[in-house]
């Protein structure tokens, strides 16, 4: 923060260049929804309130003990004016300083400005999404004045103030209690939050759900209720979904939900979601978990990664148990015994829930999946005891599905024809990679079955997945895979040829590990697979990019002798045609396979090489 102008009592900043932009752009182009502004200023009251009454639990040396905890609004609609008051914790000069006047994560501006730019309007409802809820009231007003003091015993009072364009200016002032008052005049456009009706449906519209009395001009106006002590059916779906919309800044409806009560060997109580879309925060924050622990209705923590496992990590909401003492440190509930029984239980929740749908809504399935399917993967290398349960709840597209539709290994496994002993798959970067993967030509042919795994996530969890149903998993790069050789490839006579492929070895040296008759190709000439100790294609290349050094292994080239160009160059070579054609030939084969493998080449060399060929050919 620059420090720009220091009197003696009046301190001025000014904004970092990111925040002015940040500004700027909220104030002229996020407009859509100014009530959000709002909302906002409400949702950071009660952030504070929840601060507050969680030190109280353990701390009586604060500031204003006895302070109801409350929010108040005032208007006035002659003046124009607004003001928001709370008691919770109050604000130290260095969270005026550090975290009014700052972007919270860097890289949010980048991406609000990309949204702006891209073709859906953008939604200023996303705002509290980035931590930068604040400031959407200069959407509708152009100077805001916070008075605040924290709730320490020793904390002074501060007065901050603002016109949202370059500066602040931050200055102590006497109050003598602890919380904060935010005040501000509203812009003529924006006079309808001095009303205290139209002020009223914005709250009953986002805010019903705070924990804390809100009032406006003296009055009530929402209700305290948590409605996940509510009994399952006295809760509307209306209700559940505002409820969702409030903790979880979405603006679409969730995906499910689940509702628990829970007495005996575990006591709680919650109310979770699935969402419909992954949250902009979610993509952005990897340790991102939006379960809220509450302890007899009292809030305890936000984001509280120890009540699911990571993988299960799509699921917000509230859960509330009386198990847990309320002056539960998060040392405590991360090695609560507690927490480790309630984990388990909604655990199994979720995938039950899951089950569900799978059962009886498999669209609703498949969304989900291809929403989260790639955070839940991991579910199957790092959840052990629910190991077989995640494994029938795995999604892959395959040679038989749409590209983007959806099989399960159990779907995999009933399409199976007797003789076939393996469950096979081929690993690639995208669909249209793996399509033109050579090494499918056979499996197409017979029409068995191959299985895309497509996701960075799938090779790692292969060696979990060993085997489904007692069938092992088997690449279809592998060399020592088990094809039944199909009469009508008998038909064809194929000659192997051994003089060519001792040629082949010859030419290629210690380039590969061996040389054989291919029993898979059909429409291309060579291919490179994998010995039985190596590792697949896009396995090894991943490694080498995590790895410089990671040299891979060898592999064996296979010859399709039923292919023109093979046949060819046996015949040539019985002949004892030209010999350099042939081993330009040989290593042009070799380079090929290799680049679709997805292995560079020397360029200079191959089209040095290619242009020889051609010459030759057309000569
Ligand atoms: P977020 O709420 O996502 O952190 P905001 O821009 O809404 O982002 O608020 C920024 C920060 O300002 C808050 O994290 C909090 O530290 C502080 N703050 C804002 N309003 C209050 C308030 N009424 N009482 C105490 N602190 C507040
Ligand atoms: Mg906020």
């Amino acid at each position: 923060m620059a420090e720009s102008n220091t009197t003696e009592e009046i301190q001025e900043f000014e904004y970092k260049a990111e925040m002015k932009q940040l500004l700027h752009l909220i104030v002229h182009s996020l407009y859509t929804h100014p009530e959000v502004a709002i909302r906002e200023l409400i949702s950071n009251a009660s952030d504070a309130l929840h601060k507050i009454r969680f030190r109280q639990l353990t701390d009586k040396d604060i500031l204003s003990p006895d302070a109801p905890l409350r929010i108040d609004i005032a208007v006035d609609s002659e003046a124009q004016t607004f003001s928001i008051t709370d008691t919770g914790v109050g604000m130290t000069k260095e969270d005026l300083t550090e975290r009014i006047g700052t972007v919270a994560s860097s890289g949010t501006l980048e991406f609000l400005e990309q949204m702006k730019e891209g073709d859906k309007p953008f939604d200023a409802n996303l705002i509290g999404q980035f931590g930068i809820g604040f400031y959407s009231v200069f959407m509708i007003t152009n100077e805001v004045t916070i008075e605040t003091r924290h709730a320490d015993a020793d904390s002074k009072g501060f007065r901050w103030q603002s016109t949202g364009e370059g500066k602040f200016s931050v200055k102590e002032i006497e109050r003598p209690q602890r919380g904060t008052q935010i005040t501000f005049k509203l812009k003529d456009e924006s006079k309808e939050f001095s009303e205290s009706y139209r002020v009223e449906q914005v709250i009953t519209k986002y805010s019903n759900f705070v924990d804390f009395p809100v009032s406006v001009n003296g009055k009530q106006v929402n209700t305290v209720s948590a409605l996940w002590h509510k009994n399952r059916n006295e809760v509307t779906e209306e209700e559940r979904d505002e409820f969702y919309k409030f903790i979880s800044n979405d603006l679409n409806p969730p995906l499910g939900h689940l509702h628990l009560s829970l007495e005996g060997r575990v006591n709680f109580k919650a109310l979770m979601f699935i969402p419909e879309t992954p949250p902009l925060r979610f993509l952005r924050e990897e340790d991102l978990n939006s379960l809220h622990l509450y302890s007899s209705k009292v809030f305890i923590q936000d984001d509280c990664k120890e009540l699911l496992p990571e993988y299960l990590r799509f699921m917000s909401g509230v859960v509330d148990t009386e198990d847990l003492p309320l002056n539960v440190s998060r040392e405590v509930t991360q090695s609560s015994p507690v927490m480790a029984r309630i984990r388990d239980t909604l655990t199994g929740r979720v995938l039950s829930l899951l089950e569900d749908w799978v059962e009886k809504d498999s669209e609703r399935y498949e969304t989900f999946f291809r929403n989260f399917g790639l955070l839940f993967k991991a579910g199957l290398s790092s959840d052990f005891a629910n190991r077989d349960r995640v494994l029938e709840l795995l999604r892959f597209e395959s040679t038989k599905t749409e590209s983007g539709k959806l099989t399960s290994l159990k779907d995999y496994v009933a399409g199976m024809s007797e003789d076939q002993g393996e469950i096979y798959y081929l690993s690639g970067d995208h669909r249209e990679a793996v399509e033109r993967n050579p090494n499918l030509e056979y499996f197409r042919k017979q029409g068995i079955e191959v299985l895309f795994f497509m996701d960075p996530i799938d090779l790692f969890n292969i060696p979990h997945l060993l085997e489904y149903d007692e069938k092992p998993l088997k690449s279809i790069e592998k060399a020592d895979i088990d094809l039944k050789t199909e009469e009508d490839s008998q038909d064809e006579t194929l000659t192997e040829d051994a003089t060519l492929i001792s040629v082949f070895k010859e030419t290629l040296g210690d380039k590969v590990e061996d040389v054989v008759a291919s029993k898979r190709l059909v429409d291309s000439a060579v291919t490179l697979v994998v010995g039985a100790d190596g590792m697949d294609a896009h396995m090894e290349r991943m490694m080498k990019m995590m790895n410089q050094d990671f040299a891979g292994s060898k592999r064996i080239l296979e010859l399709n002798f039923s292919h023109p160009l093979i046949k060819n160059l046996a015949q040539l070579n019985q002949n004892q045609g030209d010999e350099t054609l042939i081993k330009n030939c040989i290593l042009q084969l070799y380079e090929g396979a290799s680049l679709v493998d997805g292995n560079p080449v020397d360029p200079p060399t191959f089209v040095a090489r290619m242009t020889e060929i051609m010459e030759r050919a057309t000569g």
